[in-house]
């Protein structure tokens, strides 16, 4: 099953996509993971990704398209995939789309975790002081929220458009109740899948 956790910075992405990892046995392909693990080894997509992130901005689509085909491409990805962060525009979800259909396959859920905009800045300036992220300051975070809303909420309507399923889980409460809301929406899928 090729399903992406699609929501805002802040959302509660990377933490829930440990639990449906686990849950499920997907491997977990997060583009940020990925490109903070190039930036800190300092290769030299690391370097060039490094200043844009920082900035709170995307990383072009082409390069972020060839990071995730050769991902895919892996073994562990045949069984399926949980995406974090990506497809962030509407051009990257054409492209995976298209990389795909090439093996016959397709995106089978979107799940959307829906937060309200001061709850996510709350969360971001949190995540600052705990982990100290380099893009987690005020200035990046608003041109995070910025970016999202330009350029990746699009993203939804894509796969609406498209008949992908797309289930939308209110983020809001605690990471369990959050979790577990996920659990019932993947498990309603599953079913009506078999
Ligand atoms: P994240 O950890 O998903 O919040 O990603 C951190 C940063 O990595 C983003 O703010 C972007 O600069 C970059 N990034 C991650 N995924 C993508 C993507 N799919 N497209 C463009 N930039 C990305």
């Amino acid at each position: 099953m090729i399903t992406i956790l699609f929501g805002p910075p802040g959302g509660g992405k990377g933490t829930q996509a440990a639990h449906i990892t686990e849950r499920f046995g997907l491997p977990h392909v997060s583009t940020g993971e990925m490109l903070r693990k190039e930036a800190d080894k300092g290769t030299e997509l690391g370097n060039e990704v490094a200043p844009i992130m920082a900035e709170g901005r995307l990383v072009p689509d082409d390069l972020i398209v060839r990071v995730i085909e050769v991902r895919l491409a892996e073994p562990d990805a045949a069984r399926g995939v949980l995406l974090d962060g990506f497809p962030r525009t509407v051009s990257q979800a054409d492209s995976l789309d298209r990389m795909l259909g090439k093996s016959g396959r397709r995106v089978d859920l979107v799940l959307c975790l829906d937060v309200p905009e001061q709850v996510l800045v709350d969360r971001l300036l949190g995540r600052a002081r705990e982990e100290g992220r380099a893009d987690d300051n005020l200035d990046t975070i608003q041109t995070r929220l910025t970016v999202y809303r330009r350029d990746t909420a699009p993203v939804l309507d894509h796969y609406r458009n498209s008949g992908v399923r797309v289930e939308t889980v209110d983020g809001d409460a605690s990471v369990e109740e959050v979790t577990r809301r996920i659990y019932k929406a993947m498990d309603r899928v599953a079913g009506s899948r078999a």
